[in-house]
């Protein structure tokens, strides 16, 4: 039988702390229940993949576990009439890397409701530069349409911009005609930053700190990557009628903020969540990522590791340290 190399990680009985992730060579007996196996051509190191290798959270619930909560590929066999061998697929979440084993691995076997057709001209690569972070960033920017909140509103900010999810959005935003304020804590990445549309910097620093009521109105939406002190210093920064779409919690889960700007100001707080999103919205949000993102964007917000890298990575990205997104070439 086939033996292929997966990141595995284990937890001893009665240990708190799940143990180092292991590089194991594994068969397919040894992955989990479904009725599709794709063989792995690419994936990606998102910041919940970080804390599930590192185990700095409670990400992984089930052991033992191969983290990775996106992929891409090919389909080697299906027992589902929707898919067959040779379709090329993509999988988001779902708990794929957390409860049901995931992404780093040569092969994934998963259920065919999770996975979405990859659009006929998507390249794997292309698919996983966008990954969940980008897909999040769409579901972000949809959410701000419905609202209401179109380019002539005013403009729209988006905090972590330099991380994974920022960054596709500024991207999005800017393509779409929106004014783009991006919020980063490192300053270095600014021209990053302009190169991809955003028209003005916000120190992360002007956001940090315990937020007022209501401050300054300086825009019309928001995509917040960050949540705590900096989501509440958002809200009180938003104008009338505004909304923030809150998708991350890079700066801590907690939000001190005040209801001021919810009934002072009647701005909304959009929550998105990526993970059990239907499979509708998914590949809406697909078809609008295909549509309203440049191909040539997405080479200059990615780097491409190998599968023995994943795991240096995932400190770097939990540091802050990782510029854009990370796509992973199985080789
Ligand atoms: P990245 O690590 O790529 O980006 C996060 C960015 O946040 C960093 O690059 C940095 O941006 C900023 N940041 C990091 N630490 C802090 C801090 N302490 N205070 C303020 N800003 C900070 O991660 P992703 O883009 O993959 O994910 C971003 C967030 O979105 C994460 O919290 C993730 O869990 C969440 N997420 C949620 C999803 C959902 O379904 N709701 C799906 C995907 C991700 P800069 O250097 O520019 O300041």
């Amino acid at each position: 039988m086939e033996r292929f190399k997966a990141i595995w990680i284990t937890k001893t009985e009665g240990e708190k702390k799940q143990n180092p992730p292991e590089i194991r060579e594994i068969g397919l007996d040894d992955l989990m229940d479904g009725d599709v196996t794709v063989r792995v051509e690419h994936s990606t190191v998102n910041y919940k993949d970080g804390l599930a290798i590192t185990g700095k959270s409670p990400v992984l619930r089930r052991f033992p576990m191969i983290p990775g909560i996106d992929f891409t590929g090919e389909v080697v066999a299906s027992d589902s009439v929707d898919f067959e061998t040779g379709d090329k697929v993509i999988l988001n979440g779902w708990g794929v890397g957390e409860t049901h084993m995931g992404g780093y691995a040569g092969y994934a076997r998963v259920k065919s409701e999770w996975l979405v057709p990859r659009p006929s001209d998507l390249t794997g690569f292309e698919a996983m530069t966008i990954g969940t972070a980008g897909y999040t960033a769409m579901l972000s920017v949809i959410a701000l349409e419905r609202h209401g909140i179109t380019p002539e509103r005013g403009p729209v900010l988006v905090t972590g911009a330099a991380g994974g999810v920022g960054s596709v959005a500024v991207a999005v935003l800017a393509r779409l005609g929106y004014e783009v304020m991006a919020s980063t804590g490192r300053p270095q990445e600014a021209d990053y930053l302009h190169e991809l549309g955003a028209t003005t910097i916000v120190e992360r620093a002007e956001l940090q700190g315990a937020a007022r009521p209501l401050a300054k109105e300086r825009w019309a939406g928001a995509i917040d990557t960050v949540g705590s002190e900096t989501l509440a210093n958002v809200l009180s920064m938003t104008s009338y009628g505004g909304a923030v779409a809150a998708c991350g919690l890079a700066g801590g889960m907690d939000l001190p903020a005040s209801v001021g700007p919810f009934i002072l100001r009647g701005v909304s707080l959009l929550g998105i969540d990526s993970v059990m999103a239907p499979r509708r919205l998914r590949i809406e949000a697909y078809d609008r990522l295909v549509r309203d993102l440049e191909r040539e964007r997405l080479t200059r917000i990615s780097t491409t590791i190998g599968f023995d890298e994943i795991i240096g990575k995932a400190e770097e990205i939990l540091a802050g340290q990782v510029r854009g997104r990370l796509v992973v070439d199985m080789g």
